[in-house]
């Protein structure tokens, strides 16, 4: 293909935030405003894509409803051929790039073809969507570390990391573990953890936000009352607790143990 392209290609792997628009950096959307190409994911809230020059190029590449339309090899090699008839790529990934986000995998790729990169970091969802719901991921006495765990390794099992987790006093999050949700709670429940805090956020800073808070042992009859369908991240940990939902919870259990 013969181009008229005169820009330097150059990409830049920028973090979106969880969801809500104004959460993205000022430096994310600095990148967006000279992009001359957006590639954007599935979580990415489409109204991002108001930043970016209206005559830039915004091609989805997100996989929706387990629609694989785009290989991750399809997308690097979207981008590199981008960049290098169009000028400025800016590849917009949900929460923070290098959390499960394949962003390494990226530049790697636009390596091998010396285009020069830049990275700007995202709020993960899996600080800031508990965050946001007003559960610290640590908090003094309560937490001394936090976990971000998948749900969905390459493989398909759960993580074994997990196993170390629900063993540890960490708090947990799971990212891409809502249906494996009866399987982590068993994990739990094997560890005699079945009075642990839980919470599940779905869709965490939009407007379908959901939580569905209450123990290892009821958070399964919990999700299917509310509802509670993916994106959500599954937390666990005594710092659930201090969310304001789960103070009844706290009093029922507090009952229980004086009988
Ligand atoms: N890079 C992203 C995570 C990608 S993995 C980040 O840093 O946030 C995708 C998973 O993240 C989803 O399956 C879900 O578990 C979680 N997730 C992303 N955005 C979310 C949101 N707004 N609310 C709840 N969970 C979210």
């Amino acid at each position: 293909m013969i181009t008229q392209n005169t820009k330097e290609p150059r990409i830049t792997l920028v973090g979106a935030g969880p969801g809500d628009t104004d959460l993205i950096t000022i430096k994310g959307l600095i990148a967006l405003q000279s992009a001359d190409v957006v590639l954007y994911d599935a979580l990415v809230n489409d109204e991002m894509l108001q930043f970016a020059p209206a005559n830039a190029v915004k091609v989805y590449v997100g996989k929706r409803n387990g629609d694989h339309s785009y290989s991750q090899e399809a997308v690097n090699k979207l981008m590199v051929d981008y960049a290098l008839n169009y000028g400025h790529v800016v590849r917009l990934k949900g929460g923070d790039p290098f959390v499960f986000g394949r962003g390494y995998e990226e530049l790697d790729h636009a390596a091998a073809y010396s285009i020069p990169t830049q990275v700007i970091p995202g709020i993960s969802s899996s600080i800031g969507v508990p965050g946001l719901q007003g559960i610290p991921v640590t908090h003094r006495g309560l937490a001394e570390s936090f976990w971000v765990v998948t749900g969905t390794t390459a493989s398909g099992m759960l993580s074994n990391d997990l196993y170390d987790a629900a063993r540890s006093r960490a708090t947990v999050v799971v990212l891409m573990g809502l249906h494996k949700l009866k399987e982590i709670v068993k994990l739990y429940q094997n560890e005699g953890r079945g009075k642990l805090p839980v919470a599940i956020v779905q869709s965490g800073s939009t407007a379908d936000e959901q939580i569905a808070i209450g123990v290892v042992d009821t958070i399964v009859e919990v999700v299917e009352e509310n509802k509670i369908k993916a994106p959500a991240l599954i937390v666990l940990g005594e710092v659930v607790s201090l969310h304001p939902k789960f103070q009844p919870i706290k009093d029922f259990y507090a009952i229980a143990d004086k009988e």
